[in-house]
């Protein structure tokens, strides 16, 4: 039999075939903590003041190509130093493959310690380079010296350190942090999305390092719905990679609430001070908690650890229960047997910790 002339199959990239899409479930009516999201909303008068702003956003024009009001806000609401520049992104995600976009050739290799964010190497795959996964030291910190020898073997055009770590909440030392940007020959990315609930961050460094960018996003301060993402680094590199954007990828209304939202920041910065003590709270309860390892978390989230075998039954029991959280097992290697939970309000955070109970027995 010959193959269709037509078919997906004669035209898609192998990669491209290989891949599975990433997947979000439905999570319906359940208590949903599995995506690193703020549960908190806007008081109804913010509300009111936000749809007035809207009333007046011109939907049949295009949005400011340079959304200028937007960057001008958030280089001072993220503290920018002065000299750098800034490029938004319809979510980080799309940042990331901007940069990838603007890098990639074939035999180019990205590279992340492991286990991180898995976009990372979706992206990778998607924009035909190779991609580098270095293991984590045993406690999850970063191994400078398998970094730097991987470095070194693969010559790596982006390094990604997502600082915390996504999935583990861990922080890496700055100290290797530092020394990976000292070795690296090509960019190195630090991913700050998690930048509400830590006070490490390398926004103020960024002058030091000639090949340093700061990614931030303002999804996990509360604005996930909005999708906005800025890349920040020095001009020389962001006018180049800039030119991987496609214009108006930030639309009006993001343009109009996200700046609206930034002149209320005193609100998520609340709301994200809660989050920081509440994760303490739950990291509490979860260590209280038998045959649970419990990992540090500088990040919205928690990684524990279940019995060897028991984590694909308590994430069903959970969801049995009306709690959504992440299964990391299924991911495998140093993730096996590991669960993620999104630190909720506390009574949701509550109805995680009771269903948890419940399913260890
Ligand atoms: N970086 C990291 C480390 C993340 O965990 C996420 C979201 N899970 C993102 C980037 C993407 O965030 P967004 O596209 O919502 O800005």
């Amino acid at each position: 039999m010959t193959a269709d002339p037509k078919s997906p199959q004669r035209w898609i990239r192998p990669e491209i075939q290989a891949l599975s899409a990433y997947h979000v479930p439905d999570p319906g009516d359940l208590v949903k903590l599995d995506a690193m999201e703020n549960p908190y909303r806007w008081p109804d008068e913010l509300v009111g003041q936000w749809l007035e702003i809207l009333r007046s956003v011109e939907l049949n024009r295009y949005p400011d190509p340079g959304a200028g009001a937007l960057t001008e806000k958030l280089k001072q609401t993220m503290q920018v130093p002065d000299g750098m520049q800034l490029v938004l992104g319809n979510g980080s995600d799309e940042l990331i493959q901007m940069l990838a976009l603007a890098v990639a050739q074939a035999g180019r290799v990205i590279l992340a310690p492991d286990p991180t964010f898995v976009m990372y190497r979706m992206i990778a795959d998607v924009a035909g380079m190779a991609y580098q996964g270095v293991p984590l030291a045993a406690d999850f910190s970063l191994d400078v010296a398998a970094m730097q020898a991987a470095i070194d073997q693969y010559q790596p055009a982006i390094v990604f350190l997502s600082y915390p770590n996504n999935p583990t909440g861990t922080i890496f030392d700055a100290a290797a942090v530092e020394a990976v940007i000292r070795h690296a020959p090509g960019l190195v990315v630090v991913d700050e999305a998690y930048a509400p609930f830590t006070d490490a961050t390398f926004m103020p460094r960024l002058g030091e390092f000639s090949n340093l960018l700061v990614l931030r996003t303002v999804s996990k301060m509360g604005l996930a719905g909005l999708r906005l993402g800025l890349l920040v680094g020095s001009p020389q590199w962001l006018t180049q990679i800039d030119k991987t954007r496609l214009p108006y990828n930030i639309n009006v209304l993001t343009q109009a609430s996200a700046l609206f939202a930034l002149q209320n920041k005193a609100i998520l910065d609340e709301q994200a001070q809660r989050i920081r003590a509440d994760r303490s709270r739950l990291a509490g309860s979860l260590e209280a908690l038998d045959g649970i390892e419990v990992y540090p978390s500088e990040a919205n989230f928690i990684l524990f650890k279940v019995l060897q075998g028991a984590s694909d039954r308590v994430f069903a029991e959970l969801k049995e229960q009306g709690v959504l959280i992440k299964n990391l097992n299924p991911a495998g290697g140093r993730l096996q047997d590991c669960l993620r939970v999104t630190v909720g309000r506390p009574d949701e955070n509550r109805a995680f910790l009771a269903a948890l109970q419940k399913a260890l027995g």
